[in-house]
This record gives structure tokens, sequence and C-alpha cells, in this order.
């Protein structure tokens, strides 16, 4: 089951409120060691951090100590967890180039249901062990920017094309966005097709034109914010992120360093040339000492099909040549830091 509290959970045991800004609730618990949080387990991110965990980009993405299984809501120990981890990381090596054709993102479908000593069911879930990267900090501020120039992968495109059906729904939602949206033609038929919408989508936010957009922000003094799905131009966005950084002056020439470093580093990892990296955000956090972003959310970045060795990340999209613009993100990023700097 899945408990919904608006975006935020104070977790026993830590002296801070854990802030999550995107994704399910349920996929995320506090670790077994502090400074430590349980993701749910995506193989295709599992074999990211692996690979990450040996690439230059190593300091940009949250520490990764392992896998681990555990039953529903039963609190981890940390010996339990450190038997889990050894035994699970014997048996999760494989997965990546094999999940290439059909990832679909989806979390829930790794529970395996094992009977206990009692013969009673148990269900269990397997999990990323992460660093935490709110435990260095105090009261921390965090913005979620999801980079990319699309947010869903090119086999997600293509599987919405199989059978196009006419969708009202989609219809509805598009033109409670924008009722000029539609074309005559799907105003007529009263729906729009799936992929028609995927497109659209991608457009009323900042990501299809700046490369990246918020998904939300929590400031240290009022609660979180995901209200930002049509935040698109750069005035908007950038306004946003003025809000994020406002009273804590040292923090947007820390998020500049950084992210300019992140930058340098991208292009040097060979991670990075050999994946198209879909739908991962990167993380900015700051409180009133120290300000540090990273690269988190490696659930649909795949590595490239074996015909391409490797994608520029800042070229234009066409269906087929698998670029993120990950890059263009970056860099209307630091664009906007260096103005906010230079105010
Ligand atoms: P979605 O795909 O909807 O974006 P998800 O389930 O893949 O969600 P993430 O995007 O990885 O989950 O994380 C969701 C949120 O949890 C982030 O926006 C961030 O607030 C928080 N979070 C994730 N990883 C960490 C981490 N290592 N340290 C601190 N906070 C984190
Ligand atoms: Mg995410
Ligand atoms: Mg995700």
């Amino acid at each position: 089951i899945v408990h919904w509290t608006p975006f935020f959970q104070t977790y026993k045991k830590q002296r801070y409120p854990w802030v999550q800004l995107a994704g399910h609730q349920g996929n995320f618990r506090p670790g077994p060691e502090p400074g430590t949080i349980l993701k749910k387990l995506c193989p295709q991110e599992e074999a990211c951090f692996q690979l990450l965990m040996h690439d230059v980009l190593r300091p940009y993405v949250p520490r990764y100590l392992g896998a681990l299984e555990l039953r529903s809501e039963e609190p981890p120990t940390k010996v339990e967890a450190v038997a889990a981890a050894v035994e699970a990381s014997q048996t999760a090596t494989d997965n990546h180039k094999n999940n290439n054709v059909n990832n679909n993102n989806n979390n829930n479908n790794n529970n395996n249901n094992n009977s206990n000593s009692n013969g009673a069911t148990a269900c269990k879930d397997s999990y990323l062990q992460l660093q935490d990267l709110l435990a260095d900090f105090d009261q921390p501020c965090v913005m979620d920017c999801k980079v990319g120039v699309r947010t869903y992968l090119e086999s997600e495109l293509a599987k919405a094309k199989e059978r196009p059906k006419l969708r009202k729904d989609m219809y509805e939602k598009m033109v409670q966005v924008d009722p000029t949206a539609p074309s005559d033609e799907e105003r007529r038929l009263q729906g729009v097709t799936k992929p028609r919408y995927m497109v659209w989508r991608e457009t009323i936010s900042s990501t299809a034109t700046l490369g990246f957009r918020v998904e939300g922000i929590k400031l240290a003094k009022s609660g979180s914010s995901k209200d930002f799905k049509t935040t698109r131009t750069r005035q908007q966005v950038m306004d946003a992120i003025r809000r994020f950084v406002e009273g804590y002056p040292h923090a947007a020439g820390k998020y500049l360093q950084r992210l300019q470093a992140i930058r340098a580093t991208l292009r040097a990892s060979s991670f990075f040339a050999g994946h198209e990296v879909v739908g991962s955000s990167l993380l900015f956090v700051h409180d009133d000492r120290a300000a540090g972003v990273w690269m988190i959310d490696f659930a649909k970045t795949l590595p490239l099909p074996e015909h391409l060795e490797r994608i520029r990340h800042d070229a234009v999209w066409q269906v087929g040549n698998h670029e993120d613009g990950y890059l263009i993100g970056v860099n209307n990023l630091i664009d906007i830091f260096k103005e906010i700097v230079g105010d």
C-alpha cells in the first residue's frame, strides 16, 4: 500500500526531515546505516550505479552501497543489510545490456514471495542503498531539475506508435492546459493519439526548449511545491530559481561552479558518452553554509544500441538518433546561474 502524504516525510532517528520531490513515496525508505536511503530497485538503475562507481562522474552521483532485499515495512538492521547486499551484488550484474529494448521503469515488479520459517508468506522488495544527499545539510533547501529535451525513451514512443488509438482523456488534459493546442482535426475527433500527446507534453514545460525543467522545490522555511508543470519560459524558470536561492547569497555561485565541474566531467565520461540519459535529474541542495549538485535517477538511462558508439547530448533530437539533450539542459542551467550570480 502506498501512503500519500504530501512529498514530505520525517524519518525516525534522523535529525532532519527527509524531502522527496518526485516519484512514489513508497519507493523510498530510510537506509540501514545513517546517511543512507533505500530506493526500490530497478535493474537498469542498478546497472548504472555499478558503472558510475568506476566512472569519472562518481563524485557527482550519490555513493552506491549495494543492493539489498527487505521484507515490506520491516526496518532494516545493519547486519541483515550487509548480508543481503553481498548476496544481491553477486546476482545482479548482467541486466544492463539485456534491458535495452523494453525498459518501462516499472519498479514494482520485483516482489517475490518467500516463505519464512513460520510458514507464513512475507513480501520482499529489493532496494538500492544510496548516499542520502541531504545528510550533511542543516535545514536544506532542495530543488529537483529533470534534465533533457524529452523525458520518455525512444522505445516508449515507438510502443505508443504501434496501435495509436484516439485518446479522449489525453485530449481533455491537453485542452485543460492549452485550449489552442489541438489541431482542427483533433478538435473534430475530440481525441489525440498517445505519441502526439507525449511529444506535446514536453512543450508545456521548459523541457523541449531549455533541455530541463523544474520538477519540485522545497525551501527550508516553507512546504514543498511541485507546481511547475507549466513553468516554461526562460524568465519563469529563472524567477523560480531566484526564489530558490533567495536569502542564501553564497548558493548561486557555488551552484555555478559545481555545474561547470559537472559539465567538464560529463565531457570526459565514458559512461555519459555511451548512454542515453532520460528522465534523470540534477538535485540541488543548499543550507546556510554549503551548496551542492548531484546527478540522480538513472531508471531510464540506457546503454546506446550496438550501432551507436556515442551520442553528443547537445544535438537536436530526431526519432532514432537517441540524442537526449542532456548538455543542452546543463548549458542553459549554467547560463541562468551566471545571470543570477551577476545580479
Ligand atoms: P521519478 O521517476 O518520478 O522522477 P523516482 O521514483 O525515479 O521518481 P527519484 O527521481 O530518484 O525517484 O527521486 C525522487 C526524489 O527523491 C528526488 O526528487 C529527491 O527529492 C529525492 N532523492 C532521490 N535520491 C536521493 C538521494 N540520494 N539523496 C537525497 N534525496 C534523494
Ligand atoms: Mg526523478
Ligand atoms: Mg525516475
